[in-house]
């Protein structure tokens, strides 16, 4: 089976560094600093957030082997720009927090 086309983005939708909230999926409402953006997938993989363990054979006299625990990919339009001031992901970062719009009563 041949694997869908999909359009790589233009443009990245978040920065290395950049605070993001997941919103969907075993992680929803986790908080992370993104690591790597796949433009070609759109994904981003986020520090600590969406963690797999992945059992590895050792293949040569110094690789251990064992279990490693690595990020997963998790896809751009289940994560949202994080707002510090509004305490949760937003799709607009405010610019000044003291006009903040999302912000909880
Ligand atoms: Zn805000």
């Amino acid at each position: 089976m041949k694997r869908a086309q999909i359009k790589p983005l233009s443009k990245a939708p978040f920065k290395k560094g950049d605070q993001v909230q997941v919103t969907a999926g075993k992680a929803k409402g986790q908080v992370g600093e993104v690591l790597r953006v796949d433009l070609a997938r759109h994904t981003v993989v986020v520090k600590d957030i969406n963690t797999v363990k992945r059992h590895s054979k050792p293949r040569s006299q110094n690789d251990a082997g064992g279990i490693i625990t690595m990020e997963a990919p998790i896809h751009t339009s289940n994560v949202l720009p994080y707002c510090e001031a509004c305490s949760r992901g937003v799709r607009k970062v405010c610019e000044k927090p003291a006009s903040c719009k999302n912000k909880k009563k």
